[in-house]
């Protein structure tokens, strides 16, 4: 399960290619981003702490939206919001004109307190509520994705207390491709438990366009998450396709990201080179194009910082003891996400090393096999492309406390999200 890395020394080129663009070395040869130095940020901030570059993050924001503008008319970025769901993201991302995904209310939530226009809302999920779906209504929601009948029926029943309201919904295809990623982060196979199968899709499609409230604008599909080939998605278009033509195709998410040295994901260009252009030969010409990136908006302007606790040597392996892990990053226990590292103030390769955390789990570990160089208790550890899934995965196993979010650039750094309290820990006991 544990992921193991190449046990080779990473060139300079290699490792600083995996943390946000802008990020050097300060003459000390102690690690900077956004400006700022790993040592400054670990003593104002404390470990672990999730750094974020916000200047890396406005321009991968650009970068989509500029891109897709460039490639199709009237396309839309909807940031993924699961990815990352934090108010000073959702704040961000919404400054720079991004129209955001939500799957849960409590996403909802945050959408709005981030300051998103709820008509750029997209709401999603396997399984709304009454609560979550009267909620999204109640606000205004631009877009609700039908994953199912039962969704009809309780938009239906919302929007018969809400009179002269009409709702825009998309329909949530299952397109019967399979990617090569993890099982648990694959979604368009046929067995899948969202979206609905072709045959299925046709009879929603039917039953919406015979409904007074619910306006059908299209179709939604999406295949999964960390996804390294092109194809699949292509293979996606063509089966949305195949259900007729519509005035709105959101094409979903799932483009991979570089966590490691091996990893060769396809850029956003040539992501959108190849969704656009299946766009254009299976899709009518005038259709809008949604496209719902999480993992790839938000990864790798993220930056986990650790301090080493303890290195245990003698055995088969040197351990490297960090003061966060699973608590803080849960992509490996859950698919086995490979992450580099190195120590901040020593960057580099040297002795392979398990990078592991403080939890009580053997599958506790962040990087194994990972190259660190002459690892000592009271070093800092960098782990890049931390963005994604880290901070919504987050959790208080072993009673940690959630770490900070703290924005960095131009030198300068902010906390937008505080670190938890013993406090926090027990907020919501009732005695
Ligand atoms: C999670 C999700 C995405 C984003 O997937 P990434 O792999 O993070 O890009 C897009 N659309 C939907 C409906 C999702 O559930």
């Amino acid at each position: 399960m544990a992921a193991t890395n190449p046990s080779h020394s990473p060139s300079y080129d290699d490792l600083m290619g995996l943390f946000p663009p802008g990020s050097d070395l300060a003459p000390d040869g102690t690690l900077r981003i956004g400006g700022c130095r790993a040592d400054e940020l670990a003593e104002r901030y404390g470990t672990p702490a999730l750094l974020v570059d916000e200047g890396a993050l406005r321009a991968r924001a650009r970068r989509y939206a500029d891109g897709l503008t460039a490639r199709r008319t009237g396309g839309t970025v909807a940031f993924a919001s699961k990815a990352f769901p934090c108010t000073a993201v959702y704040r961000l991302l919404a400054e720079e004109g991004l129209s955001i995904d939500v799957a849960s209310g409590g996403e909802l939530a945050l959408a709005l307190a981030g300051g998103t226009d709820p008509d750029r809302l997209i709401v999603h999920g396997n399984a709304k509520t009454d609560a979550y779906l009267g909620a999204a209504v109640e606000a205004g929601a631009g877009l609700v994705v039908i994953d199912n009948f039962d969704d009809i029926d309780r938009l239906e029943r919302i929007l018969a207390t809400a009179p002269g309201r009409e709702q825009a919904v998309l329909v949530r295809v299952t397109p019967d491709v399979r990617p090569d990623t993890h099982e648990a982060i694959s979604t368009g196979q046929r067995g899948s438990k969202f979206g609905l199968l072709l045959p299925q899709a046709r009879e929603a499609i039917a039953r919406l366009r015979g409904s007074d409230r619910l306006r059908l604008d299209g179709l939604h599909v999406h295949i999964g998450s960390q996804i390294l080939d092109t194809k699949p998605f292509v293979q996606a278009v063509e089966a949305v396709a195949e259900l007729g033509d519509f005035a709105v195709y959101d094409l979903g998410g799932g483009l991979g990201s570089r966590y490691t040295y091996d990893d060769r994901p396809p850029s956003v260009e040539e992501y959108l080179d190849v969704l656009t252009a299946a766009a254009e030969a299976s899709l009518p010409a005038a259709a809008r194009i949604i496209v719902e990136p999480g993992r790839s908006m938000v990864a790798d302007s993220g930056v986990s910082l650790y301090r080493v606790v303890t290195v245990k040597r003698g055995g088969e392996e040197t351990f490297v003891a960090v003061d966060g892990g699973m608590g803080d990053n849960l992509e490996v226990s859950l698919y086995g996400q490979r992450f580099e590292a190195t120590v901040a103030t020593r960057f580099g390769g040297g002795e392979p090393c398990r990078l592991v955390g403080r939890h009580c789990e053997s599958g506790d570990t962040l990087s194994a096999g990972v190259p660190l160089r002459d690892p000592r208790p009271g070093d800092l550890i960098a782990v890049p492309v931390t963005g994604a899934y880290t901070y919504s995965l987050s959790n208080n196993y072993n009673g940690a406390r959630r770490p900070p979010v703290v924005f960095c650039r131009d030198g300068r750094s902010r906390p937008v999200v505080r670190r938890e309290t013993y406090e926090d820990l027990m907020r919501r006991d009732v005695v």
